[in-house]
């Protein structure tokens, strides 16, 4: 029986690992439990079965008819013909089972791409780590929206609620308390004083020590899995399979009538079976659902290369199509890179130098050097910046780096160039009583201190609007003043002209108190009395790459909002700096929550700017858009912004920023968190949807020219114009290779110049109609070059090779109609797809061989094409392909 932690008391569990809550373990130990322990990772998950798959490619409707097929091909006594579709089930099958497979296995890959971290404590220091890193006695900091890496007895908690729906399927989040005891046996979800692997923490914070990793955990014992990647059949696999079957149906209703047909017509039974063979076999797209599983995986290998981890095949298939794109701008549209330029005290302005979060630089007033400790309350304002953070700054390779929030990283830094940290502030005897954390909902975070000299002080800081509510008085020149109307104005109007500098701009307030050890009574602390210091204003640059993608998403159609909780200015600032707006139009989150359905519509469409947004105006926002059925992709980083994630066509959450609860609810995650990834990211869809749009063009338009084929034949009165044997050769072995060239094809030209549309189906009338048209010309050349044969006095064999010959070559060169969606398929990007002149290469070779070679010729009935007919053979190759060309260059023509 494994260890009952949570009975035990949390001292007790220190000690027993041979761990220290301040210091955590040590390099040493850390290598002694890891040699004992192993690794903190959970088996893999089995994919789908091999034999799972195996049997799905068997329950295909295709193969069914097939076996069908070759059923009666035995019965009426063509046992060669059976073998062939025999045979061509077991290739279809070998194929199909083999893409999948592989396309599975690189789905599965994926999941390593975002490892997962952990924030501990080890000999003393603050650092982040690999999850998998953890052992049992690593001291973990588990912080809002985190999932949690192990299995782990708390031993400080600050409000931390936990949803521990993973393991226990209460979707209700659970409250924890460091100081819970027990003594009788409880039940997982009622251990509060624990908190359990694959778990995320909803609110709060906590401070833990591992208990358990790995196999050891509760969900490990469960065999559960923590899935990166979410699978399933996506739509449009779905649909080609719906669209497969409806051609399939066709097929079969044309059959049966041809049959009643045939008999009343007085047709041998023989000559009708095997027409009815023929036509099943034409009309099944073999390969159809390979190629859509393989498109759409090497779209989504394609796009983490470019930074766009994408969870589902469905956003992969549904980012070419996005019409508005809703993105956050801290960290996304800007660098996230923060420091803190600025601070409006005693009624004039501080400026500070140096860059990033490098400890170096002066504090400036007018121009001039000054020492910090010299002007009033600036060293004041400096402490309570960064006393009142959850962040730290480390030294990485010489590198100074933030854990936790960028803005906190900025104040942190500014507090070291005057000399100040938090360690040292330690040191000198600070002693941190209690925190209300920020959450983006309030805008501010609070905490209590006491002092060395035996004050208690209350240190707050959050967004200036909030924290000027809270206080009645104001600190100038090292006096306490009234906080007047005219003062407020004052600030208000500094923060207005900071705010369009493009400047983060915070209040910092503070209070002396009594008692102030718990954060019930700093809610009641903060609601009134405060006295302002100062506003600090802190520099967040966009991010390079974010102008040129604004411009690409305005080429393309695409509507960028940009959705923030800062400040009105400091968002009309950066979206006019990036290009997203050129008003001041600035639509506040206030405005969203009190507008009607319909108001808020037009809001949306005719602005691109909203602040001061709240998680849940993100979801008014999103539900707006889809009834204006836009196609959006929304980012989102906290775990409130989860509901939006999920409801948005595709979710986006960050790799670098932001929770695991917003990566779990989004669709696509960005490595780098940068918006133009989301712009590269559409780019690529739109190339996949054309992509999947050209195969699907190439193998229906072959498909239905085969039907419309021997259709005409039985018409006409003629002999079957193509034998089963050779509808199957065409199908297997010359149109799968160049269908599956397609998914290689490289950007058409101009690609992000189409307008965006909302249009979500793949296969509209206007493609429809398109390959209706194109099927019919293509069978429309190989029928006159048979008539003509027969009306020649050729003999039926050579006539039929001369049908097959042209049918065959015809649609092993579609495949050039097919590469372009409209106008010119012989442009300069010819070259670029290997892949296709392979599959063509391959198909001439193939074709050249069942007309002249021995073997082949048994097989597929066919005779050497005598040179004189190469001609005539050419021309009914050709002047269809001519035709098709032209019609496509004019419609690309009508789209200029
Ligand atoms: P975006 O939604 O684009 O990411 P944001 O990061 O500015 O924008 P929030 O994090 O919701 O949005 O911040 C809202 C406001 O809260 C900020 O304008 C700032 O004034 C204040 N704020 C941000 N971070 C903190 C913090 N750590 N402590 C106190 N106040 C903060």
């Amino acid at each position: 029986m494994s260890r009952e932690f949570y009975k035990e008391n949390k001292i007790s569990i220190l000690n027993s690992l041979n761990s220290d809550s301040d210091q955590g373990l040590n390099k040493t130990q850390v290598e002694k439990k890891r040699e004992k322990f192993g690794l903190n990772k959970l088996q893999e998950k089995r994919g789908v079965s091999v034999w799972q798959i195996l049997l799905n490619q068997l329950k295909d409707l295709i193969i069914i008819i097939l076996i069908i097929a070759a059923v009666l091909a035995f019965l009426i006594g063509d046992t060669l013909e059976g073998y062939a579709i025999l045979a061509v089930i077991v290739f279809n099958t070998i194929i199909g089972f083999v893409t999948e497979y592989r396309a599975q296995k690189a789905v599965a890959s994926l999941k390593n791409v975002l490892s997962k971290k952990a924030l501990v404590i080890r000999d003393g220091k603050k650092q982040e780590i690999e999850a998998v890193d953890l052992v049992p006695g690593d001291i973990i900091f588990i912080e809002e929206g985190d999932q949690i890496p192990a299995d782990a007895r708390l031993i400080d908690t600050n409000n931390l609620t936990v949803n521990e729906a993973s393991l226990t399927g209460e979707s209700e989040s659970v409250a924890k308390e460091a100081e819970a005891q027990f003594d009788s046996k409880k039940t997982l979800a009622e251990r509060n004083n624990m908190v359990y692997m694959g778990t995320t923490a909803a609110r709060g914070k906590g401070k833990a020590v591992v208990t358990a990793i790995a196999e050891e955990t509760e969900i490990g014992k469960i065999g559960a899995m923590l899935d990166e990647t979410k699978e399933g059949k996506t739509p449009l696999e779905k649909r080609l399979e719906r669209l497969g079957k409806s051609l399939i149906k066709i097929t079969l209703a044309v059959i049966a009538v041809l049959t009643i047909l045939g008999i009343f017509m007085g047709r041998p039974v023989y000559d009708t079976v095997k027409t009815g063979i023929a036509l099943a076999i034409a009309a099944v797209p073999e390969g159809l659902p390979i190629i859509a599983t393989v498109t759409l995986a090497i779209g989504m290998k394609k796009m983490v290369e470019h930074n766009a981890l994408v969870r589902e095949l469905l956003a992969v298939e549904t980012l070419g199509s996005v019409t508005s794109i809703c993105t956050d701008k801290t960290g996304t549209i800007t660098e996230n890179q923060m420091t803190l330029r600025k601070i409006y005290l005693n009624d004039h302005l501080i400026e500070i130098s140096g860059t990033g979060y490098q400890p170096e630089g002066d504090f400036l007033l007018a121009g001039e050097k000054i020492e910090p400790a010299v002007e009033a309350g600036l060293e004041l304002t400096l402490k309570s910046g960064l006393l009142c953070t959850s962040a730290e700054l480390t030294k990485e390779d010489g590198a100074y780096k933030v854990l936790g929030e960028a803005t906190e990283g900025a104040l942190l830094t500014a507090g070291r160039k005057a000399g100040f940290s938090k360690e040292s502030l330690k040191n000198k005897g600070y002693q941190k009583l209690a925190e209300i954390p920020f959450n983006s909902d309030y805008m501010y975070m609070a905490v209590s201190y006491a002092l060395p000299e035996g004050k208690e002080h209350l240190y707050l800081k959050g967004s200036p609007d909030v924290v000027l509510e809270m206080c009645d008085s104001i600190m100038l020149n090292g006096e306490q003043k009234e906080l007047t109307a005219a003062k407020i104005n004052e600030i208000q109007q500094k923060n207005k002209k900071l705010g369009e500098e493009g400047l983060r701009i915070l209040g910092v307030a503070y209070k002396e108190g009594k008692n102030l050890d718990s954060e019930e009574k700093l809610q009641t602390e903060i609601k009134s009395s405060l006295t302002f210091l100062a506003l600090s204003a802190i520099i967040d640059p966009p991010r390079e790459s974010v102008k040129e993608a604004i411009k690409e998403t305005k080429k393309a159609g695409i509507k960028t909002k940009m959705i923030t909780g800062d400040q009105m200015d400091t968002a009309a600032a950066i979206a006019r700096e990036v290009g997203i707006t050129d008003s001041d139009s600035v639509i506040s989150g206030q405005q969203i929550s009190q507008a009607s359905a319909e108001e808020l519509r037009e809001l949306i469409k005719n602005n691109s700017v909203f602040s001061r947004v709240t998680p849940e105006n993100k979801l008014q926002i999103i539900d707006a858009l889809n009834q204006e059925e836009e196609i959006t992709a929304m980012t989102g980083d906290g775990v409130n912004d989860a509901p939006a994630l999920k409801k948005a066509d595709i979710g986006v959450s960050m790799g670098k920023r932001g929770t695991t609860v917003a990566r779990e609810a989004s669709d696509m995650v960005l490595l780098d968190d940068d918006f133009a990834t989301i712009v590269t990211a559409v780019r690529e869809g739109r190339v996949i949807f054309d992509n999947i749009q050209k195969f699907i063009y190439f193998l229906f338009s072959n498909n239905l020219s085969k039907i419309i084929y021997i259709f005409l034949g039985i018409i006409f009165n003629l002999p079957l114009p193509l034998l089963a044997m050779q509808i199957l050769w065409i199908n297997v072995v010359i149109d799968v290779f160049p269908a599956l060239s397609l998914a290689w094809e490289k950007e058409e030209n101009n690609i992000m110049g189409r307008e965006a549309t909302t249009e979500r189906n793949i296969m509209n009338r206007a493609f429809k109609k398109k390959v209706s048209l194109h099927s019919l010309i293509l069978a429309a050349g190989p029928m006159l070059l048979y008539l003509w044969s027969l009306n020649a006095d050729y003999s039926l064999e050579l006539s039929r090779t001369l049908s097959f010959a042209a049918l065959s070559f015809i649609q092993l060169f579609h495949v050039f109609n097919a590469r372009r969606k409209s106008g010119l398929a012989f442009d300069k990007t010819l070259l670029e797809n290997y892949y296709l002149w392979l599959a063509v290469g391959i198909g001439i070779v193939f074709q050249l061989a069942a007309i002249y070679l021995g073997p082949l010729q048994k097989i597929l009935s066919t005779v050497a094409i005598p040179i004189e007919l190469l001609l005539p053979t050419a021309a009914a190759i050709i002047l269809p392909m001519f035709l098709i060309q032209l019609m496509n260059i004019f419609a690309g023509r009508d789209k200029k």
